[in-house]
């Protein structure tokens, strides 16, 4: 079986093979025999060959950058940026993980009595292309650190991103069996997860892909880590400073092509300042134009897949024909996958662009009458992924950020993922976190040793 993608700027077809059953058994098995070993070094070494895997990355960023472009369409400067953040993930969980993973004392009547954290085995990551780097890296350094073993289910349209991503693991000296890669369909996923060597499943991707993982994970006791969709609110009082607000709503929404999960994709913003922020916001966005992602003069990517720009348009259609207001773009490109920076404002509840998840470059303008209404709003959403709060005076951010039921709420501040900082999300954007302590201690035994 193989498959066929599509470049998304050029159009160029590549054909992939799948791999047979027996090839998946290879991996599986591979994975299994490299365990104990792995898990059984010291921390030390397992360091030693997580900075290797750092530098691997940064020698290898052009070529990856390259294929990263050439299969999901990112920009050539954030492929390196992203190449860059994967490499310092891995440096800074080779330097930290032993102080994550050490013993903690819990004072009973016992003479010692503490938890450990024990590596669990194999984990499965199913990884989305919007970032087919650094989801896999985020997963990966913490996991690969903590002792487990990893096998990755890569998203169909970037095979070359997880081959590439294994070849800079073997070349770094991590021992065969430690990570692999499984080029395999969704229903053999599902025996992937079902098998007894596989321990636990992390998921990257959308909502309707988190319930497939979740129902077959909990069919078979697998614990789950999902991290799927948002619909992140980026709330703009009236004392916000606008410029600087401006400036990252741009940044946050049109990066990536709109295509990243904690993006600002609902901009709810208070009378005062709400036309000069809509104004602003309409004329920096108006700049970007759809280029060749690998010119450096290119400022806003293709998507990566024709079916998602469709998707995107049908929302944008959808919710324009319930009233919303087209202030910029709104008309897909020539390209299949290209479409314009688009801004929708007067958005109201039932349109797609309030309700949905705009995976794109769409921006939605939700007005509101005062700080607690933009409050009501932001959680008015079947997604809790992140959020944030502009204004000038910090501690009435920090008490509109506490009101936010999702994962996380930065005040002044795009909301990114940060080595050093739990992520994940509430509702439906999954369960579970990914980096920093938490992150690390999801796949681990938290054994309790009780010594009388
Ligand atoms: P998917 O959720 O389908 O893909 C993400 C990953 O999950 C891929 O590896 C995919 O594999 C895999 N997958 C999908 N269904 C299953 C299943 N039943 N069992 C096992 N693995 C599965 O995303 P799409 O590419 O279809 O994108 C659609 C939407 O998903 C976007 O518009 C966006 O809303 C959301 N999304 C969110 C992301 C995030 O960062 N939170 C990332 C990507 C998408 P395969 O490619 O082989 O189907």
């Amino acid at each position: 079986m193989s498959q066929a993608n599509r470049d998304p700027w050029t159009g160029e077809v590549r054909p992939f093979p799948r791999q047979t059953d027996a090839e998946v058994e290879a991996r599986l098995a591979a994975a299994q025999a490299a365990f104990p070993a792995w898990s059984g070094r010291g921390i030390n070494e397992r360091a030693v060959l997580m900075h290797r895997v750092a530098k691997g990355l940064r020698d290898a960023r052009r070529d990856l950058a390259m294929t990263l472009t050439a299969e999901m369409g990112k920009l050539r400067r954030e492929a390196l940026a992203e190449v860059e953040k994967s490499a310092a993930a891995c440096d800074y969980y080779a330097d930290n993980a032993a102080r994550y993973l050490q013993d903690q004392a819990i004072g009973t009547e016992a003479s010692r009595s503490y938890v450990r954290y024990a590596p669990i085995g194999c984990v499965l990551a199913i990884m989305p292309w919007n970032f087919p780097v650094w989801q896999v890296f985020r997963f990966l350094a913490p996991g690969l650190m903590a002792g487990n073993v990893a096998l990755l289910k890569h998203a169909t349209n970037v095979p070359s991103c997880a081959d590439a991503i294994a070849e800079v693991l073997a070349a770094a000296g991590i021992p065969e069996g430690v990570f692999g890669v499984l080029h395999i369909d969704n229903e053999k996923a599902a025996d992937v997860i079902a098998d007894p060597r596989v321990k636990a499943v992390t998921l990257t991707g959308s909502e309707r892909a988190g319930r497939s993982v979740a129902s077959t994970a909990g069919q078979h006791l697998k614990k789950c880590v999902l991290e799927l969709g948002g619909s992140d609110p980026f709330i703009v009082l009236d004392d916000a400073d606008l410029d600087a607000t401006v400036k990252v709503a741009v940044a946050s929404r049109f990066g990536n092509a709109g295509q990243t999960c904690i993006a600002a994709k609902r901009f709810i913003v208070t009378p005062g300042i709400a036309d000069r922020f809509v104004q602003a916001f309409a004329d920096a966005a108006s700049k970007l134009v759809v280029g060749d992602p690998n010119d450096d003069a290119s400022s806003l990517a293709p998507m990566a897949r024709a079916d998602l720009r469709d998707e995107l348009h049908r929302q944008v259609q959808d919710s324009v024909a319930k009233g919303a207001r087209v202030l910029l773009g709104g008309q897909p490109g020539q390209g299949e996958t290209h479409y314009p920076a688009t801004i929708l404002d007067a958005v109201k509840p039932g349109m797609p662009a309030w309700d949905e998840e705009l995976f794109g470059p769409v921006a939605s303008v939700l007005r509101v009458a005062d700080e607690a209404e933009a409050v009501r709003v932001a959680n008015d959403t079947r997604y809790g992924l992140g959020a944030s709060v502009w204004t000038a005076d910090a501690a009435r951010g920090e008490r509109v950020a506490r009101q936010i039921d999702a994962g996380a709420c930065f005040v002044n501040s795009l909301v990114k993922s940060d080595v050093r900082l739990p992520f994940g999300g509430t509702k439906a954007s999954g369960f579970g976190r990914e980096l920093a302590e938490h992150g690390m201690h999801e796949f681990t035994n938290i054994q309790t040793i009780y010594v009388a």
